[in-house]
């Protein structure tokens, strides 16, 4: 498959990326929230949620909770945090 983007080389430049450097903001207010829901079934799935949680911990045990309870294996999980990105050098 033909490249589309390199019949126009001199326009490449100005969207060649910057090396950014990601970390994670540690702030009170903006606490990483975690989330899972039960997808154990087969027609359909469980759909049972832990609820916003704000610890990994308290994910983990949510979760064992509800394994304990009905058996089910598979959840999918999902972590939100707010990070700060911070260009770096051209590259
Ligand atoms: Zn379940």
């Amino acid at each position: 498959m033909p490249d589309a983007t390199s019949a126009n080389a001199p326009t490449r430049r100005r969207y060649r990326f910057r090396e950014y450097h990601v970390t994670a903001v540690v702030d009170p207010m903006t606490l990483p929230t975690f989330e899972a829901v039960c997808v154990t079934g087969e027609d359909r799935d469980c759909g049972a949620t832990s609820g916003e949680l704000h610890a990994e911990e308290e994910l983990t045990r949510w979760i064992a909770d509800h394994c304990a309870a009905t058996g089910h294996a598979f959840y999918h999980r999902t972590a939100r945090a707010i990070l700060r990105a911070e260009p770096g050098a051209w590259q």
